[in-house]
């Protein structure tokens, strides 16, 4: 049997994404492992420091939507079924360490930018991602 079954990807959306998701795809046909595709959408309450007396509930379904929209997009260009797309909200970290655990995936895949000097002190998703997942976590360098 494979030493991965369950294999989740996070994705930021972003034009690196599909760097993230090649080395995933490749990996969890290596392992004949399933995949799942995760993006968290972060509160937009969050960007204003939530102090701002507005109702943003439009906004927000909006930003799940394009999330949803575009995982969809993934799904079918990757290969990776509706039930194996997941589009939460909180902050990327902890939505990623409790949907690893709660999935019970066995390996977690993220892109890291390889930060240097100054960078390093701001931190970075992958970075902590990794403090916290119980199980591994594989950083794809981004170009
Ligand atoms: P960053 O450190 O924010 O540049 O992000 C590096 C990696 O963290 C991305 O390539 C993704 O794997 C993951 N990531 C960042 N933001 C999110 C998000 N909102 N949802 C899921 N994964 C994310």
């Amino acid at each position: 049997m494979s030493i991965y079954q369950k294999i989740l990807v996070a994705i930021d959306l972003t034009e690196e994404a599909p760097q993230v998701l090649n080395k995933a795809v490749e990996v969890s046909k290596a392992h004949g492992a399933q995949l799942m595709l995760v993006h968290v959408v972060e509160p937009v309450g969050y960007a204003y420091g939530g102090d701002i007396p507005m109702d943003l509930t439009e906004l927000q379904d909006q930003l799940d939507k394009a999330a949803k929209d575009q995982l969809t997009k993934y799904g079918e260009q990757y290969g990776v079924s509706k039930e194996n797309q997941v589009v939460t909200v909180g902050r990327p970290e902890s939505e990623i360490h409790r949907l690893s655990k709660k999935q019970n995936a066995d390996l977690v895949i993220v892109g890291s930018h390889g930060r240097k000097g100054f960078q390093l002190l701001l931190g970075s998703t992958a970075n902590g991602v990794l403090h916290g997942t119980v199980c591994d976590v594989l950083a794809v360098r981004i170009q």
